[in-house]
């Protein structure tokens, strides 16, 4: 006999014409339904024969609910007899109600631009169906990167945010709210280039120290200066121009967002004009009365643009006075200072519930720009158990009326659980009043299948450890929170985990990359220099990396003589033409950022004497990548760049023995060196 295995297609009706999103939106729908049910079984309050009605459809106009009729980004899903309508504001709103509906009531969860889930089954027996939503924040932003290939639009979509960070989302994912030309952040210097204008109006840039300058690094504007405003005025109409140009050419809705910001330095116009103006209504109320005056003008010609704003650095303070920004003007209030670990709720996080509370009453709209990862590339994706947070944090934005988030969780495949922190994220941007121990449990659950338990057990293991520690985790952190223990117990539940999905490659690929913070912390943490009672830290063996060495006979021998643990890496001295793997013995730091060496000493004199001696580079300043080489051919190394460390002095000494003849220059004998390890002794 033989068997037949078809997909049936599921009858999608679209508008006459289509637009790109509707068309997007139907292949979602016979897509993803074709994935979980392949038979074509689907019946919708027990009828059968179901009929999709995707778009602007005959049967949403005949309801009264086509995408102009329905408010920006609400989706709607429901039913009429045999008839199901899946529509939406805008351009996005259908394609919401689509993935509305996909989650919802077929399970399909996607994580990331690699993980989903699309559970099949034999039939899929609706409901009658009445739902629709419309999400909490006006924009919603998660930024995963520049690089378009590490940034697909489509999750953006799918997760239902109206903007892909950096990312456009092109017309056929219904676009996005973008920001028109020139930038996102930091535009002084893009509307008025001190190099271009500096010359001809030095009085359009800051006074800084005597003399004006302007320029991305250098300065900012004079926004006291009362020629200005028009000059300015006159960019912003030619950028408006060029974004209503460059979205006709893609097939997008114009952009309706366009910045107005300090350049990224902290150096305000000092002259006297703009000192008063500070003294009367601070700096940030200047800055928001220069913005409202452009915002004026572009109002007049175009009412459904906003002008944003930063309130960042030395325009983070709010407004004095009656200063307040105008109805199309968005603030955007960065969030460069709180406990990234801990809730808004926590005393930690008080800067940023200050900051925020003090903008009340000094605005019409407001942005939060904050972030959720910490940005040190040695600690990138240590394990912090944010996730449990998220609402408490969206819930204060909501409260003191934010409408907008731009949050930044950059590196998807090395972030700490990014799948789990991205998709709760997503769903409070829509609502964060859900229940959110359901829907953790949830996210777990689905995502990790037969291995949650031990996973979830980590993650509050760690979330108890934070606590415990009272730790900060900012941009650039130790994790020092986690104790040694602490982290070998973690590591154990890890290793159940990954026991339990054994069976799965599906579940075991996602406990096996959501522990690599955990790995990795451990790994460093094994190479880190220990610290003593007495301030000094200590590295024994443990701590050096034997990659190199092994090819010199290198290896690590037990050595009683040995000042640090008992233990030494013995190796051979192999002189050749160049020398280079003779004496004498020389150490170093090297800078594997900027990839120079930053300090060394050669010893001309070996002691030969038996047992261990101390060789001292004194007075080093520790560079933030750094790596430590023994012998001048490099054959032993430690990684030491922490930022723990950085940019502080210590004099690094190498406990060392030498086995052999004395060393004459030019010999070409071997000698066999003894490194017991090194100490760090701060200055
Ligand atoms: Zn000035």
């Amino acid at each position: 006999m033989l068997m037949f295995l078809f997909v049936a297609a599921v009858a999608v009706v679209l508008p006459d014409a289509p637009k790109p999103y509707e068309v997007t939106a139907a292949k979602e729908l016979r897509t993803y339904l074709g994935k979980c049910v392949p038979s074509g079984k689907v019946t919708v309050g027990g009828a059968k024969d179901v009929v999709f009605h995707v778009g602007d459809t005959a049967l949403a106009r005949a309801k009264g609910l086509a995408s102009e009729q329905i408010d920006e980004d609400r989706w709607i899903i429901r039913s009429f007899g045999k008839d199901v309508m899946l529509v939406g504001g805008g351009t996005r709103g259908t394609l919401y109600a689509v993935s509305h509906f996909l989650e919802d009531y077929c399970d399909v969860r996607w994580w990331s631009d690699r993980e989903e889930d699309a559970p099949v089954r034999d039939s899929l027996a609706l409901p009658a169906l009445d739902a629709s939503g419309k999400p909490a924040f006006s924009y919603r932003s998660i930024h995963r990167s520049h690089n378009r290939a590490e940034s697909d639009p489509r999750l953006a979509i799918r997760r239902r945010l109206n903007s892909n960070g950096l990312v456009p989302i092109p017309a056929e994912w219904g676009g996005g709210k973008e920001y028109g030309p020139p930038d996102h952040a930091h535009t002084f210097d893009m509307y008025l280039p001190w190099s271009k204008y500096g010359k001809e109006h030095p009085e359009w840039y800051s006074l800084i120290g005597g003399r004006r300058i302007g320029g991305q690094l250098d300065g900012q504007l004079c926004l006291s200066n009362p020629d200005l405003k028009a000059a300015f005025l006159g960019k912003l109409r030619e950028m408006i121009a060029k974004g209503d140009a460059d979205a006709r050419a893609k097939g997008l809705v114009p952009p309706r967002l366009y910045e107005i910001s300090m350049n990224d330095n902290g150096k305000a116009c000092e002259c006297a004009a703009c000192k008063a103006e500070y003294e009367k209504w601070n700096k940030s109320g200047q800055y928001v009365r220069f913005v409202n005056a452009l915002a004026a003008e572009i109002g007049k010609e175009r009412p459904e643009i906003f002008l944003t704003m930063l309130a960042y650095i030395y325009t983070e303070e709010p407004p004095k006075g009656d200063v307040r920004a105008a109805d199309n003007v968005i603030v955007k209030l960065c969030d460069t200072k709180s406990n990234a670990a801990a809730s808004i709720l926590e005393p930690d996080n008080d800067v940023f519930k200050k900051l925020l509370a003090g903008w009340q009453g000094k605005f019409s709209h407001l942005f939060v720009w904050d972030y959720a990862i910490t940005f040190d590339k040695r600690t990138l994706g240590f394990p912090f158990a944010s996730e449990f947070h998220y609402a408490d944090t969206y819930r204060r934005y909501l409260a003191n009326g934010a409408s907008g988030i731009f949050w930044e969780h950059e590196y998807p495949l090395v972030s700490d659980l990014w799948e789990i922190k991205f998709y709760i994220e997503s769903r409070f941007f829509e609502d964060p009043y859900l229940d959110e121990a359901t829907l953790i449990r949830d996210a777990f659950q689905r995502y990790f299948g037969p291995a949650v338990k031990p996973v979830f057990a980590a993650r509050r293991m760690l979330e108890k450890v934070r606590v415990r520690t009272k730790a900060v985790i900012g941009w650039a952190n130790e994790f020092t929170f986690i104790s040694d223990g602490d982290l070998a117990e973690m590591s154990a539940l890890w290793d159940e985990a990954e026991r339990l999905a054994k069976g799965d490659a599906m579940y075991l690929r996602r406990v096996k990359n959501a522990r690599l913070g955990t790995d990795k912390l451990a790994e460093y943490r094994r190479h880190m220099p220990v610290r003593r009672a007495d301030g000094v830290y200590v590295a024994d063996v443990g701590h050096l990396d034997l990659t190199y060495v092994k090819s010199h006979r290198g290896a690590i021998v037990d050595d009683p003589e040995s000042p640090i643990g008992g233990k030494a890496v013995a190796f051979d001295t192999e002189p050749n033409a160049h020398g280079y793997l003779s004496l004498p013995f020389a150490f170093g730091v090297y800078n594997t950022g900027t990839k120079k060496t930053t300090g060394s000493r050669e010893f001309k004199a070996i002691d030969t004497s038996p047992g261990y001696h101390w060789y001292t580079l004194e007075s080093t300043t520790i560079p933030d990548n750094a790596m430590l080489y023994f012998t001048r051919a490099w054959q032993l190394q430690a990684p030491f760049g922490y930022p723990l460390f950085a940019g502080k002095k210590f004099d690094i000494r190498v406990a060392a023995k030498f086995e052999g003849p004395e060393y004459i220059p030019g010999s070409t004998a071997t000698n066999r060196i003894f490194i017991a390890g090194y100490e760090l002794v701060p200055r």
